[in-house]
């Protein structure tokens, strides 16, 4: 069983009146290399800061191995920290740089040797020990600091955006020697970075970040997958997101256009937001597939060509293919069931249902909400009831009841799954509650949004 190195508990962080972290929760494993992704500002150098001891947290505990370290000095911390300015000594040459940290610990002269010829030999700058910094290229510079990091042996290796300064070349051939480094060394890795490439590559577990918040936390291949917001979707690589609805399951449709996928358990013609990567669509003959469009622009990239398609109702769909195709030419898109991602909309119950008497609404025995609704009694309606909604109180009070099955923590809220009868209602609550409890449901009336839509099951 892996052991947590790093859990970090409910830090939060001001700046003045700023909070740049908020009720920062995450664990990090030994020997896991992890990537906190996100934009500019988003709180990454803030947050890495404080796990180095630059800086501290104004709320919330830092534990390390099970120790914690709000108050252990940066130096007394095992851990070390590349910059993106490497900071290195320009009157030192690189033997010196590396040794100056053992220097300060006192380490005896003969071991100093050997462990800095061991640190230079795994960033390949063995013959290099005697050059001056100001002769060694960028990327030369950015392996002294590594080996600098390293020399000293620590558990964990903070990395801010250490790649930054050097042509994409190079960064493309350090990240393969990093991630190298980081497997042989058996040192866990925290690395900061705004670049997805360099995130998916490297990194056992992506953390995406944004405005101080965790976003998602999965491996490189969840992330760009199974994106669960529509912000995680766009920062991690080029996708097209359309606005789409679960017909039932296993069949979605967007842009009019049924499609069979991999999903199941929305409710019937819930709307939801469409995720496809431009490698995953197909382009064939026009009449092999409902969705059609015509090729408006292209750019060829060096491994594959983008095409920019104009579907048939005017939105465009970005393509990859590694095959050249004419502007203007009418073509039909396809697409494979696993290659779409169904997200669901964030914070809104969706269900069909009933009209019953006085504006009342059947969704099944188990869940009958009053509405405004003046629609006539037997009416096929869209039920949808935002999250922030549904209010949890007690049994005798509330309107109906069910099992809390699933607590999931949000930025400022818990998302509570109840299953009332067969179906399932979401509560955005800042209450606390337990996973197993019985609790009473009500939803003001006016809350209540129901509607006549057409079917599209059969369309
Ligand atoms: P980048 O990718 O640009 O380095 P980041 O995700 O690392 O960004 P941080 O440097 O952690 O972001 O900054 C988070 C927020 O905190 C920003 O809005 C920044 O302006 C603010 N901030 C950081 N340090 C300070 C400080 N010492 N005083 C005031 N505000 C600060």
């Amino acid at each position: 069983m892996a052991k947590v190195l790093i859990d970090l508990k409910n830090i939060c962080k001001n700046f003045g009146e700023t909070e740049v972290l908020h009720d920062f929760n995450l664990q990090i494993m030994e020997n896991e290399f992890v990537t906190l992704l996100g934009p500019s500002g988003c709180g990454k150098t803030t947050l890495l800061r404080m796990i180095g001891g630059f800086d501290s947290p104004s709320y919330g505990e830092i534990y390390f191995d099970g120790k914690l370290i709000n108050d252990v000095e940066p130096n007394e911390r095992p851990i070390n920290t590349v910059f993106q300015r490497y900071a290195l000594f320009p009157h030192l040459n690189v033997f010196d740089n590396v040794a100056f940290g053992l220097k300060i610990k006192k380490t005896p002269k003969e071991e100093i040797q050997k462990l800095v010829m061991d640190a230079l030999k795994q960033v390949h700058l063995e013959e290099y020990y005697d050059r001056k910094i100001d002769s060694l290229s960028g990327g030369q510079q950015q392996r002294v600091a590594m080996a600098r990091a390293i020399v000293l042996k620590p558990k964990l290796l903070l990395l801010d955006e250490p790649l930054a300064a050097l042509d994409r070349k190079l960064r493309q051939d350090l990240r393969y020697e990093l991630k190298d480094m980081q497997r042989s060394l058996g040192i866990t890795f925290i690395y900061v970075t705004h670049d997805q490439e360099e995130a998916l590559t490297m990194s056992d577990t992506v953390v995406i970040m944004n405005e101080g918040r965790i976003l998602q936390i999965g491996s490189p291949e969840m992330i760009y997958n199974e994106p669960e917001t529509r912000f995680v979707a766009n920062f991690i690589g080029e996708s097209n997101i359309v606005e789409g609805k679960m017909i039932k399951d296993n069949v979605c449709m967007f842009e009019g256009v049924q499609f069979p996928c991999t999903y199941k358990g929305f409710s019937k013609n819930e709307e939801v937001d469409i995720v496809i990567r431009p490698e995953d669509f197909l382009i064939v003959n026009k009449n092999e597939s409902k969705l059609t469009g015509k090729i408006d622009s292209k750019t060829f990239q060096g491994a594959v060509h983008e095409i920019n398609i104009i579907d048939q109702n005017g939105v465009e769909l970005t393509v990859h293919t590694t095959k050249d195709y004419p502007l203007e030419m009418e073509v039909g898109l396809t697409v494979d069931p696993e290659n779409i991602t169904v997200m669901k909309k964030p914070g809104v119950n969706t269900y069909s249902g009933v009209m019953q008497e006085d504006g009342y609404v059947k969704v099944s025995d188990d869940m009958i909400l009053e509405t405004e609704s003046e629609l006539e009694e037997g009416t096929e309606v869209v039920v949808r009831i935002l999250t922030q909604d549904v209010l949890l109180d007690d049994i005798d009070e509330s309107d109906f009841e069910g099992t809390i099955t699933d607590i999931k923590k949000r930025d400022l809220y818990y998302d509570v799954y109840i299953k009332v009868g067969e179906n399932k209602i979401v509560s955005s609550t800042s209450k606390v509650h337990k996973v197993g409890e019985e609790t009473g449901i009500w939803v003001k009336k006016e809350k209540v949004i129901v509607s006549v839509e057409e079917d599209l099951e059969n369309e």
